[in-house]
Formats: structure tokens, sequence, C-alpha cells
């Protein structure tokens, strides 16, 4: 199947400038959405998964699936404020300015092995902050995986350690 032509290309969203991959069209197509998440879950299947952890909020739609696949459990990384118990806080800086993320301190247990799912990898900053907050709890980051990839951004780059896989490139 050729996922490129069911994500929409939306131009100047956000800003101008941006050429904004809308996966919603794709998220609609029942058959493309299952094909997509056992497409990326293939490439990651006997790895023996024990967690997919997942950035708010594409992350949880194609993350979540994806645990359901491989047979792991999803963890949740989300936008401080939102988790309710205990959280690990990680700062991370953007081009302008700084985010963060949160994680419940007891989601990973030392030693499980992790998989990092979200919708799109661009720079790369968003990757990067949720496996040294995997990693800060004791987790093992076996793979990173990714609907989209944004070539022109490098955001590879530095991530040489990890098995990287992206279904569909910009
Ligand atoms: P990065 O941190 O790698 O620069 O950006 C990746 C994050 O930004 C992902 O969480 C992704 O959801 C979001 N993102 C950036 N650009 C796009 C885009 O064009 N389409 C979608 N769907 N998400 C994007």
């Amino acid at each position: 199947m050729q996922f490129q032509n069911i994500i929409r290309v939306i131009p100047d969203f956000p800003a101008e400038g941006i050429s904004f991959k809308d996966i919603t069209t794709l998220l609609k197509d029942g058959p493309a959405f299952r094909q997509a998440v056992d497409c990326l879950a293939a490439e990651f299947a006997g790895q023996h998964i024990d967690l997919v952890a997942g950035p708010e909020a594409r992350g949880f739609v194609i993350g979540a699936p994806m645990a359901y696949a491989l047979g792991a459990g999803f963890v949740p990384i989300r936008k401080p404020g939102k988790l309710p118990a205990a959280v690990l806080h990680h700062e991370y800086s953007l081009e302008y300015g700084v985010d963060a993320l949160e994680i419940h301190q007891d989601a990973i247990l030392p030693g499980q092995k992790v998989l990092i799912v979200d919708d799109l990898l661009a720079t790369g900053g968003t990757t990067k902050a949720v496996i040294s907050m995997v990693e800060q709890l004791g987790g093992e980051v076996v793979g990173l995986g990714f609907l989209i990839e944004l070539l022109f951004l490098h955001g590879r780059t530095g991530l040489d350690n990890y098995k990287v896989k992206s279904l569909v490139q910009y």
C-alpha cells in the first residue's frame, strides 16, 4: 500500500513555510490504518518488547495499537500536569525555547525493553527527550518506530545506537 498517497500534506500549517503531514486521512481509512500499524509492528516483532512508549497526542494513536499488536504494554508520555501519579519531569530545548514532557516514575521497571513510537520523526528533539526519560527510569530502548520521517531534518543524527524504522519518508 502506498501510504504516502493517503497522508494529506497541508502547506503553511501551523506556520508559513511548514508543509504539515496530516495523518488523519490515513487514520480514518480502516485498511490503511491497520496495515500501517501491522507493517511497523512487524519491524520489531520477536524482540520481546515489554512496553511501547508514545508521546502525546499522535504517539498515542500509533503507539497504542502497536503495543496491542506486539502484545506489549503502553506507556503514555504527556505534557506537564496531565499525569496523576508521581512523575519524572524532563525539559528539552527546541529551536526557539524549551518544552517539557512527563512520565510516571513507576511506568518502567529497570531492564524492561521499550519501543518508542511516534507518528513522525522531524528534528528528533521529541524522540531524544523520550529516550532520555525511558533510560533515566532504567528502561532499555530497543527501537524507535515512526509512520513518517522527514529526512531533510536529519532527525536520525545522534540515534546511531538505536534501531530506527519509518514507513514513509519525505
Ligand atoms: P521533532 O521533535 O522530531 O522535531 O518533531 C516531531 C514531533 O512533532 C512529533 O511528535 C510529531 O507529532 C510532531 N510533528 C512535527 N511536524 C509534524 C507534521 O508535519 N505532521 C505531524 N503529524 N506531526 C508533526
